[in-house]
């Protein structure tokens, strides 16, 4: 039952009340994270340097590594999660790791439009490869890295396989302010850093949300990370496709990227989820304390109400998981108690 606490007292008057705090719920979904880069060192600064800072520690990168994450997120509470997984190992990891929930989404990087068929063959293979080996694991996804460092033939042919295979799909978009420069005329910090990686790669004069919606990437209903940087056309878009977006406002913040437009998404009815990213630009991962930031953030634009269902609700269509119930009967450890707004995280087994 939902409602009042005077009604309910009223209906069942010989009924114990404890007070658990703000909100029970199904477990929350951390619907992105890097788990390959939990031994990166915390980063603040650009976006631009946050990528140099990877590709600079890239020997702190692997399986060991997205073993202390994994280890990290099971402790976290969570009910499922979304990794970005890189290499074949951590993938093997994943799949092979019994008792987990959620999507492990196989990322591609070619941003040459020359290496489209040979990438998307090599990544065809690899993903019956992992299908084969381990069919009853976690979930299987797919990544484009970004609408720059993957071609535009590529991320045609790599949607058509999401379409035909059913296969979940998250691309980061919209993340740095440089983005939008890059796009439009192929200029910007951005352009600066990746330029000597981009080959044949030529800007399409739109942003990166139309970029998409143009090459017909948004009819696979990507799930999109970060969409800090957009305009209320791009939200209208992403609207019109039934995409869900991930927001990751505490690895926005240390990139310096700007505040997520959490009003413009609500406006038009858009499911958004939570993520924490990475260890590299997130201090824990811990999707409660995203949420807690999201709410510091965003004021009373965004309701404690929407933002536990963000958590809950958002991160599970974000995975393209059938939502979670709780019925009667079930134990009541499978549930979440959400303390007060701005409290924090009250992991079930400790009330
Ligand atoms: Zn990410």
């Amino acid at each position: 039952m939902v409602g009042k606490l005077e009604d309910a007292r009223r209906s069942y008057p010989d009924v114990p009340v404890h007070d658990v705090g703000f909100a029970i719920s199904p477990p929350p979904v951390n619907a992105h994270t890097h788990l390959d880069l939990s031994r990166l060192p915390y980063f603040r600064g650009s976006y631009e340097n946050f990528i140099r800072h990877v590709v600079a520690n890239d020997l702190l990168r692997g399986v060991d590594a997205a073993g202390e994450g994994l280890n990290k997120i099971r402790g976290s509470g969570v009910g499922a999660f979304g990794d970005i997984v890189e290499s074949a190992e951590v993938m093997r990891l994943l799949l092979q790791t019994s008792g987990l929930r959620g999507v492990a989404y196989w990322e591609v990087f070619a941003p040459n439009p020359a290496d489209a068929d040979q990438v998307f063959a090599e990544t065809v293979e690899q993903l019956r490869a992992f299908r084969e080996e381990h069919p009853d694991g976690l979930k299987l996804g797919l990544s484009p890295h970004t609408p720059h460092t993957v071609s535009g033939p590529l991320l045609q042919k790599l949607t058509r396989l999401a379409i035909a295979e059913n296969l979940p799909m998250q691309i980061h978009v919209a993340e740095s302010p440089a983005e939008i420069s890059l796009h439009r005329n192929g200029s910007g910090p951005l352009h600066d850093l990746m330029g000597p990686f981009l080959g044949d790669w030529q800007p399409s004069g739109l942003s990166p949300v139309g970029y998409l919606a143009e090459l017909g990437v948004l009819e696979a209903k990507p799930t999109l990370i970060h969409m800090v940087n957009v305009t209320e056309e791009d939200v209208k878009l992403v609207a019109k496709a039934g995409c869900v977006v991930v927001h990751c406002p505490r690895s926005n913040e240390a990139l310096g990227c700007g505040r997520f437009p959490w009003e413009l998404y609500a406006k038009h009815g858009v499911e958004v989820a939570l993520g924490t990213d990475s260890l590299g630009s997130s201090p824990d991962l811990n999707v409660v304390r995203e949420a807690a930031a999201a709410r510091t953030l965003h004021g009373d634009k965004a309701s404690p109400l929407a933002l536990v269902r963000a958590a809950v609700k958002g991160g599970s269509r974000a995975l393209g998981l059938a939502p979670p119930r709780f019925a009667r009967g079930d134990h009541a450890a499978a549930l979440y108690l959400w303390e007060a707004p701005h409290s924090g995280d009250v992991p079930a087994e400790d009330v």
